[in-house]
């Protein structure tokens, strides 16, 4: 199995529109990794996660083709993740498909499906059966958006998808448990969250004890020192959250744990800084590009 890191950023990226704070002074000097945009990830070349405003420049820079990408989790819908227009952009008149190409599947929450289903189209909200088949996002049946129930495995191409609802600032916020099926290998896709604070999601972990090969954690206050902060964590509570469940026994000593989506505003935040520390605890620092096989 195989994950990529397209963008690795929080909201402003690094350096920041409009920042001379430290870190973006130093991120804009020493470049490579150091630079990171805003938050998208590819796992197992076929199955993207998020839609973000840096989308374009990831298809761009990276050398990817996503007139190939078939399916695409959601997380959440701030900005930084969900850029409506982008799958809009996939419409007649704006991309032209040849016919062999698919249409692009959407998955995420209810709050998501909202936002991407009743804008484009006139009519009211579907039943809850028809959103579990799809609801047509543009009029020529280029994209749909699936509305997912948190902690029910789905199946989204090669892959099966759980999601878990995360603590964060929108309404209904995801992570995910991603599965290749045929390599019975998985990741958790933790953001954008801090510990889980509904119930439901440790008696999931306890119950099904899902094996997890990789966990790549919210890490947006960087070396800040704020244990119980909410939405957003920091690099001690990235490290609570691995000891949590490697106990859980969803983790082992192969496990991969990695630092991602980065801001300015945490501290020690530039790459260079920031992975020599998370080095010392045996995790890995996201930057954007990074490719990691497991
Ligand atoms: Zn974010
Ligand atoms: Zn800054
Ligand atoms: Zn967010």
């Amino acid at each position: 199995m195989k994950i990529q890191f397209l963008g690795t950023a929080a909201a402003e990226g690094i350096p920041a529109l409009f920042c001379n704070c430290p870190t973006c002074v130093y991120s804009r000097e020493h470049g490579g990794r150091n630079i990171r945009t805003r938050s998208q990830a590819l796992i197992d070349d076929v199955l993207l996660i998020d839609m973000g405003p840096d989308t374009l420049f990831h298809e761009l820079s990276l050398g990817l083709d996503f007139t190939r990408i078939e399916n695409c989790l959601i997380t959440h819908v701030h900005f930084d993740h969900f850029q409506l227009e982008n799958f809009q952009m996939r419409q007649r008149g704006y991309a032209n498909l040849t016919p062999d190409v698919p249409a692009l599947h959407v998955w995420g929450s209810h709050e998501l499906y909202e936002k991407m289903v009743r804008p484009t189209t006139d009519v009211p909200l579907p039943s809850g059966k028809e959103i579990g088949e799809g609801g047509r996002v543009n009029r020529d049946d280029s994209v749909f958006c699936h509305a997912i129930e948190p902690l029910t495995p789905v199946r989204v191409g090669d892959h099966e998808v759980v999601a878990l609802p995360a603590c964060h600032g929108t309404r209904e916020p995801y992570n995910y448990i991603v599965r290749n099926v045929k390599e019975n290998k998985a990741l958790l896709y933790a953001h954008d969250t801090s510990a889980w604070e509904d119930e439901r999601v440790w008696q999931y972990f306890e119950q099904e004890k899902p094996h997890l090969d990789l966990v790549s954690m919210d890490c947006t206050s960087g070396n800040a020192n704020a244990p119980h902060q909410r939405h957003h964590m920091c690099f001690v509570q990235n490290l609570a959250m691995r000891d949590r469940l490697i106990a859980l026994g969803l983790c082992d000593e192969k496990t991969v744990f990695i630092s991602n989506h980065f801001s300015h505003n945490g501290d020690d935040a530039a790459y260079d800084i920031f992975s020599k520390i998370a080095e010392k605890e045996g995790v890995l620092t996201s930057y954007d590009g990074m490719s990691v096989a497991f």
